[in-house]
């Protein structure tokens, strides 16, 4: 199962874990499940045994719910001034950075990624809770003096409510934190549910949440799975929204769960997210960004640069500088600070990724690099090769289908035409990039490419400031950015007569 060449950096020795107790967290105890049952995460790098976690069940659910729903009704967060709101925002970001440490290595060794990488997401959500503090002080609506010399119209934002708020496993305090820190701006009270692969960050988020000085029941944490946790937070009458990250099929069945209480849906799902390049490009660059996007967070990235259309003149080269580039990225033990790409998040995943590969082959695509597990020196855990496939055409799953591991297909084009029918063919919509040196060609792919979010000769850059979401089946609603604050914020109507003005309907005169 080895490659050559590829720069690998093995088993640093076997960590010394002493496995986190994770614990739900429902109106401000902290608490095991009422039937006892617990589960266990092991590191998917190095197979030791990282968490031990109670799992939730519908008692623990709902009683979560009932606390948000407490909390929300009474006023104890949701009628907070801005400034005060803002206050304990700014008090959890300073409490993240005290604990960057202890969070990123929890995250390292729950979800198998580079330990610099995990350091500098926590650094990001800590700067997510600082920006949520900022909008915690400009929520406000409109207001209309120009309705008639009688009435005043006032456009109010409130809170909306009750908010469940489900995370998957590769993102996990990082997505949190586009979440959570932005409802509580806007006054609402939660229910967390981390992904079952990786609970552990979410609960000293909890932890942190409580030292802060956030009332109780504001924001209450379940552990456990989609069923029956995260079903219950769908479906519960008591919830008024439901915020949710993670693969697009959940996210279709959550629609579903959430319509007969009319919940609204927010979702953040996957991607087929396409590199374009035209033959006048910086390939220095892009040979970088390509590499980059395709194998950070070993590709189990929504925003993974999984596909390059590559203009044919260019296309051979280019394939070539990508491979290079690939054996030179060091896979390996994510408790490494020199390593890049760390391991897949689990056995099952790992066979999902290489079935995709072996498909792509028996359709007739070819395997330039890669293609197959990987055996990383002292590691146990599973980890997959570097893999670039060319030859890639449009009807293979691979071209259309989240692959959500580092591997990445070329295809080609000939025209303008032919890239943006190429980048719109995927029933995603999530990102896109193009590489060219002329404005012209990266403002008309700009304008066509059917996704949230295009980068013009740049790949995954992202700033709190920037909203973030997806077209069509790749999500709906925006996370950061002022329209993440917009999200958990209802509009409410105000109409206001001024003196005795209103005519009557019925003539006072007309009363027998
Ligand atoms: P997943 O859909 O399997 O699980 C996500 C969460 O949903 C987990 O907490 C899981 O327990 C919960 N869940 C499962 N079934 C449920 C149900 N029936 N009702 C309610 N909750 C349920 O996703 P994953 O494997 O954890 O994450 C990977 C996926 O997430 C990929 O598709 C990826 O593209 C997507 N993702 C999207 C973004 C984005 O911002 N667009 C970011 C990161 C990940």
């Amino acid at each position: 199962m080895g490659v050559e060449g590829l720069t690998l950096i093995g088993a640093r020795g076997a960590p010394m874990v002493e496995p986190f107790a994770a614990r739900h967290l429902i109106a401000g105890a902290w608490q095991g499940s009422a039937d006892g049952a617990t589960f266990e995460r092991l590191s998917p790098a190095h197979g030791v045994l990282v968490t031990r976690a109670a799992k939730g069940g519908a008692a623990e659910t709902e009683a979560a719910i009932a606390a948000a729903r407490a909390a929300f009704d009474d006023g104890r967060w949701s009628e907070r001034s801005g400034k005060e709101r803002a206050t304990l925002l700014l008090r959890v970001a300073d409490l993240i950075d005290r604990e960057r440490e202890r969070i990123a290595r929890i995250e390292t060794l729950e979800a198998g990624k580079p330990i610099a990488q995990a350091r500098a997401e926590i650094e990001g959500a800590a700067d997510l809770w600082r920006y949520a503090a900022a909008l915690a002080r400009t929520v406000a609506g409109d207001s209309h003096n120009s309705l008639g010399p009688d009435m005043l119209g006032l456009v109010l934002k409130e809170p909306i409510g009750v908010v469940s708020i489900i995370c998957p496993w590769n993102f996990p305090f990082l997505i949190a934190s586009q979440k959570l820190p932005f409802a509580l701006a806007a006054g609402c009270a939660a229910v967390v549910k981390p992904s079952e692969m990786t609970p552990s960050t979410t609960v000293i988020l909890g932890e942190l949440l409580v030292e802060a000085g956030l009332p109780a029941g504001v924001v209450n944490i379940v552990l456990g799975y989609g069923q029956p946790v995260g079903a219950i937070m769908t479906t519960d009458p008591r919830v008024d929204m439901v915020t949710f990250t993670g693969s697009t099929a959940v996210g279709k069945g959550i629609v579903a769960a959430a319509a007969p209480t009319l919940k609204k849906v927010s979702l953040e799902l996957g991607g087929k997210n396409p590199q374009v390049l035209f033959p006048d490009a910086d390939l220095d660059a892009a040979v970088d960004a390509i590499v980059f996007g395709v194998y950070f967070n070993a590709g189990e990235c929504c925003n993974s640069g999984s596909r390059i259309i590559v203009h044919e003149d260019i296309a051979e080269a280019v394939t070539e500088r990508v491979v290079a580039l690939s054996r030179k990225v060091t896979f390996g033990d994510p408790l490494d600070e020199a390593t890049k790409v760390g391991a897949i998040v689990s056995p099952e995943h790992r066979a999902k990724i290489d079935a995709y590969v072996r498909g792509a082959v028996a359709a007739g695509a070819i395997l330039r690099l890669g293609g197959a597990p990987l055996e990383v020196p002292g590691l146990g855990g599973q980890f997959y090769q570097p893999t670039v496939v060319a030859g890639v055409t449009p009807d293979m799953a691979i071209a259309r289908e989240e692959v959500f591991g580092p591997v990445l297909s070329v295809l080609t084009f000939r025209t303008m035409e032919e890239a943006i029918a190429l980048t719109n063919a995927a029933a995603y919509g999530l990102s896109a990039g193009v590489w060219s040196a002329n404005v012209h060609t990266c403002l008309e792919f700009a304008r066509r490419a059917r996704a949230g979010t295009v980068w013009t000769n740049s790949w995954m850059d992202g700033f709190a400031e920037m909203p973030f979401g997806g077209m069509k089946e790749s999500g709906q609603g925006r996370e950061l950015g002022r329209y993440g604050l917009e999200e958990f914020l209802e509009v409410k109507t105000v109409q206001m007569r001024i003196g005795r003005t209103r005519a009557p309907w019925v003539a006072p005169s007309a009363a027998g």
